[in-house]
């Protein structure tokens, strides 16, 4: 699961920002969900742990936003999976494409990152999760990784 609010090892804690992008779109491959996020996104956060493995059939990579910063243009394809009590993931139920993350217990909604429209002015931040990884990849950007959360 990203936590992009009480991650403890995050060697830089910065605010949520918004790059070159003045507005972000994002959609699932069949169109039967569409958004828009306005204000501030986070950089990406890559998540390896097993669950994500599973999800996205790959690590997931996920930018954030203030949930009351995301609209919705068409929403009929969306569809919800209780992982828990607390933790959703949003995808699309027409084509199957992963799109959201939604904690309860944070304050933003976590989009994956490859439903957003490029150019989105994102960067990749750090990597969760590397101890959950599969063997079939490295990680080797430099970025910041964290062996869990
Ligand atoms: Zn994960
Ligand atoms: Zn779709």
């Amino acid at each position: 699961m990203p936590k992009k609010v009480s991650r403890p090892k995050t060697p830089k804690k910065k605010a949520p920002r918004r790059k070159a992008a003045a507005e972000l779109h994002g959609q699932c491959g069949c169109g039967s969900v569409m958004f828009t996020v306005k204000g501030p996104v986070s950089d990406v956060v890559w998540c390896h742990c097993s669950k994500c493995q599973r999800f996205h059939g790959g690590p997931g990579a996920y930018a954030a936003a203030p949930r009351g910063a995301i609209s919705f243009q068409r929403r009929d394809g969306l569809a919800w999976w209780d992982v828990s009590p607390t933790v959703q993931r949003g995808f699309c139920r027409q084509c199957g494409s992963s799109l959201f993350v939604s904690d309860s217990n944070e304050a933003t909604l976590s989009i994956c990152a490859g439903a957003l429209t490029p150019p989105t002015g994102l960067s990749s931040e750090s990597h969760l999760f590397v101890g959950s990884k599969p063997d079939w990849y490295e990680v080797k950007d430099g970025l910041p990784q964290h062996q869990t959360s």
